[in-house]
């Protein structure tokens, strides 16, 4: 067992970081008040190999191990949670679906657009009607001559109103259950097919989250993703990528509440003496550090799982319901060390608050991890 990084990792870790701290961070708190999608920053992310994630160099992408993955993800998560979110549905969600289940011309149409940030990906399998139970999804795909034809609404979908290519899960035919559902890769401009923005959300403010609207939309027969029939199958190998990104965004999080609250507490004085010399204000900080280590440990020990092409549902689930509880926790203590501060937006511990949140529901909520980690530990499933 390697707990040390390699030179590769450790160069990709210093990219990352420089990038955060010179491009990220100084726009995070004014992209989050504006709403403001950066597009400009992910234009000049996936020139710096940033978005090739794992993806072999054949097909445009950065050939990382997953380890080196998780670091960017952890980077980019500790400027800003929304561009973190936009880069694990590109990275882990959309890049892998093509990457593991494409053909080689959808590969060669899509990965090195998406891989260099030309293109922009989404991930919609989240229905109006089927949030946790995505196996019970109603969207349709009807067989037509040369293609298909997609009817239904999706919600909540991240980069929706952006994406240029969409990863779009329908059923084909009348069954119920997830053994009907299909993977299809739409294009933006697909006739019948719209958009609306989710406005109002807690955080998140500077990413894209819509629902999508299909409407006799016909997209061709090598549309299909994978073989009829193998969606869920998709989504749910995917959704062990995804949730991986989710939990290496939120050790980043962690960390810059640690970063927030060590500097605050350090300059803050009260009682004559700066608040870092109170035990009780250590106390917060040290569980911030423990929940930071332990997150960012399962997250390297699924990360070496993926590495050696192992099955990982399991330790990502873990890995994402501790890290995405931990940032909860993180950034509501680091609001607390910022006393009233904390509470306004002059700092940056309650953007961290808001955009920990969403971890806890995307993704699979902490209710669906725990259940997956009570089905491995049981050998019962609790749900579908
Ligand atoms: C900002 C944002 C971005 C998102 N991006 C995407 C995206 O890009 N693509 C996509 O497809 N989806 C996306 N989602 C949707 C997300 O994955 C779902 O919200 C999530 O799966 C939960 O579904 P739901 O909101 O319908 O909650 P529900 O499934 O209705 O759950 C409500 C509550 O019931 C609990 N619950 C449900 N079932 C059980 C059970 N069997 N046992 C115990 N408790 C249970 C849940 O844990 C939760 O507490 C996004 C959501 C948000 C908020």
């Amino acid at each position: 067992m390697e707990f040390g990084l390699n030179n590769k990792q450790k160069e990709i870790q210093e990219l990352a970081k420089r990038f955060t701290d010179e491009e990220i961070i100084p726009r995070a708190r004014q992209n989050d008040i504006d709403e403001h999608f950066p597009i400009e920053i992910l234009k000049k992310m996936g020139p710096l190999g940033l978005m090739g994630g794992t993806v072999p160099k054949e097909w445009g992408g950065s050939e990382l191990d997953f380890v080196s993955d998780a670091i960017i993800f952890e980077e980019v998560g500790r400027g800003c949670s929304s561009l973190r979110t936009i880069l694990s549905v590109q990275v882990s969600l959309v890049e892998q679906a093509i990457l593991n289940w494409g053909t080689e011309e959808q590969k060669r149409k899509y990965l090195p657009g998406l891989c260099r940030g030309e293109l922009l990906g989404a991930f919609a399998i989240t229905e109006p009607e089927a949030g946790s139970d995505a196996g019970s999804l109603k969207t349709t795909a009807q067989k037509v001559d040369g293609g298909w034809l997609l009817n239904g609404v999706k919600t909540w979908i991240s980069n929706g109103g952006m994406a240029d290519v969409l990863i779009i899960f329908a059923r084909v035919g009348k069954e119920p259950g997830s053994k009907a559902i299909s993977a299809f890769i739409v294009e933006k401009g697909t006739e019948g097919f719209t958009t609306r923005e989710i406005k109002g959300k807690l955080g998140l403010k500077a990413a894209n989250t819509a629902v999508l609207f299909f409407k006799d939309s016909f997209v061709p027969e090598d549309a299909l993703l994978g073989n009829q029939g193998e969606g869920f199958k998709i989504a749910l190998s995917c959704l062990d990528n995804g949730r991986f990104g989710v939990a290496s965004g939120c050790v980043g999080i962690i960390q810059a509440c640690i970063d927030a609250s060590t500097q605050y507490a350090k300059k803050r004085v009260q009682f004559g003496k700066s608040i870092a010399s109170f035990q009780l204000v250590q106390d917060m900080i040290a569980k911030m550090v423990v929940d930071r280590d332990a997150a960012r440990l399962l997250v390297y020990r699924a990360a070496e799982l993926k590495n050696k092409g192992v099955r990982n549902t399991l330790e990502s689930s873990i890995a994402k319901y501790f890290a995405s509880e931990a940032a909860v926790r993180a950034a509501t203590d680091a609001i607390q060390i910022h006393g009233a501060y904390g509470y306004s937006n002059a700092f940056p511990v309650e953007r961290y608050l808001r955009d920990a949140k969403v971890a806890t529901i995307y993704e699979g909520t902490s209710q669906i991890q725990k259940l997956i980690i009570g089905e491995h530990t049981l050998g019962v499933r609790a749900f579908f």
